[in-house]
């Protein structure tokens, strides 16, 4: 495992690859330099004497060396071409037989090699012997029929090869510069592996460093050191992590501030019935002989305050349902006109009491996928609200209405209506335009937040437009196949 995490390093993988892009490059010019320079000193080399054999051939024939070896002039310069490039020299006429050796050891011994009897059909040869440090060289010995030895057999021009010359040159000295050349070579290749080493270090440290700082300010945010956002913009790359980072972190800021809040607003929600509760019963504690009347009419009070407890409570409740049961929607196919008509007749006493005239508008029979107790929640909740936030003589009507994806639902009211400024609040939990209004008719701030939750499990979409002292609309859109998406 730990062998795996050092390899993924991105740091260890720049490394190496700075490493391997500078070292390469240094070993190929290495190996080519040294072998460049010995190409071409034994090329050099090798034509050197090439010419100097050529000439010697000619001098050979012009003396007739091959048959009388006693001419001062060819021996001299024999011994002197033997010196020059250390080496041997042989001649060597075409039955084979060494005609002469600078070495003094094969005098008129045979000679069958390759290279000789290759050489008598007319082509000259080299031989680089790397191993043992020599290179051999033969060229024919040819004589070029002059008018004087011209014959019927051999006329004029004609070229003959009455021998070979063969020589081997020591490249000692060329092997000797080549380790110069080597150990120089050598002390720079190391000097530079080593730069390249500090190099690669330092360069695969700088490019990374940046992603370091990333990760050493995320550890001092997760480790509460600091709650800022993060600063480090060296790369376009480290720019958009640290600003998705950024939004990440702006984001769970928000959802722990609105957490904080939704807790304390439940404690405070559910304590304020508690209170009267504890208010009425000390009262009702404190004095001895209370009218029964009086009694009563405390009891019916802490009766009140036990039902908006309870009321509370259930509408927490199905929110939390509908936060945890996100992936859980019981869906079956529902008919939203039927279940419209059922709430609304549920509604009816209610709208009567408070005096409003309640209408259901159904321009399509509509039948879609829908989860019914989640769909009954919206309906509910809108339904209610209209005949709450409404005025004696007002009325509410309900339209539905589909088109061939959604089908929609507006509630309509003639009632108080909402200032602009909360008609993006409404659908946060406990959030009220008129706080003590609402609790007086009943109202706990989580109706809109579940209506929302439910129509966003559904990929539907809530809106609202209102005029106060007019009316309100809300509308919702729902998808009449459960698979299809959410209306923008
Ligand atoms: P509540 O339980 O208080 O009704 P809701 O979440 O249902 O909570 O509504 C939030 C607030 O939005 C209400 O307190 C009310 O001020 C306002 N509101 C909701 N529906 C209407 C409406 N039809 N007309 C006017 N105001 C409304």
């Amino acid at each position: 495992m730990h062998r795996f995490m050092f390899w993924r390093s991105l740091k260890l993988r720049l490394f190496v690859i700075i490493l391997t892009m500078g070292v390469l490059p240094a070993l190929f010019i290495y190996h080519s330099v040294l072998k460049g320079y010995e190409d071409r000193a034994v090329g050099v080399r090798t034509s050197d004497v090439q010419n100097q054999l050529t000439i010697l051939a000619n001098h050979l024939i012009t003396y007739n060396y091959l048959n009388d070896t006693s001419s001062e002039v060819v021996n001299a310069e024999l011994g002197l071409l033997s010196n020059l490039y250390s080496g041997r020299v042989m001649v060597i006429n075409n039955r084979l037989k060494i005609v002469r050796d600078t070495y003094g050891i094969s005098d008129g011994k045979t000679m069958v090699s390759e290279e000789v009897i290759k050489c008598l059909k007319g082509s000259s040869l080299t031989n680089y012997d790397r191993v043992n440090g020599y290179i051999e060289i033969t060229v024919p010995i040819i004589e070029k029929i002059s008018s004087v030895n011209a014959t019927d057999e051999n006329p004029e021009g004609t070229e003959i090869i009455r021998g070979v010359l063969l020589a081997s040159t020591s490249t000692d000295t060329i092997t000797a510069t080549i380790q110069i050349l080597k150990h120089r070579s050598r002390i720079i290749l190391h000097i530079v592996i080593i730069i390249l080493f500090a190099l690669a270090a330092f360069l695969s440290w700088i490019i990374v460093r940046p992603f370091d700082k990333i990760s050493k300010e995320i550890e001092s945010i997760q480790s509460g050191m600091t709650h800022e956002s993060l600063s480090v913009r060296d790369y376009l790359e480290t720019q958009h992590i640290v600003s998705a980072f950024n939004s990440v972190l702006e984001k769970m800021q928000k959802i722990d501030e609105s957490r904080r809040e939704f807790v304390s607003n439940v404690s405070h929600e559910l304590k304020t019935p508690l209170t009267s509760v504890k208010i009425l019963a000390d009262s009702l504690n404190a004095n001895d002989d209370v009218p029964v009347e009086v009694y009563r009419e405390f009891m019916s009070d802490i009766t009140a305050e036990i039902e908006r407890e309870d009321k509370i409570i259930n509408d927490l409740l199905s929110l939390v349902r509908l936060d945890k049961d996100a992936a859980k929607l019981n869906i079956s196919t529902v008919d939203i006109n039927a279940l419209t008509e059922i709430i609304m007749k549920r509604m009816r006493p209610i709208a009567r009491k408070n005096e409003i005239e309640l209408t259901l508008v159904s321009l399509r029979e509509v039948t879609a996928d829908v989860d019914e107790v989640k769909m009954s929640l919206v309906l509910t909740n809108l339904i209610e609200n209209a005949i709450k936030y409404n005025s004696p003589g007002g009325t509410a009507t309900v339209t539905i209405d589909a088109d061939h994806q959604y089908f929609t639902v507006e509630v309509a009211d003639s009632g108080q209506g909402i200032p602009d400024e909360d008609l993006d609040l409404i659908f946060e939990r406990f959030y009220r335009v008129d706080k003590s209004h609402s609790r007086e008719i009943g109202g706990t701030g989580l109706g809109l937040a579940i209506t929302k939750s439910a129509v966003l499990l559904h990929k539907g979409t809530i809106k609202v437009e209102s005029t106060p002292g007019e009316g309100s609309r809300f509308t919702v859109w729902i998808p009449l196949k459960s698979s299809a998406g959410m209306k923008e």
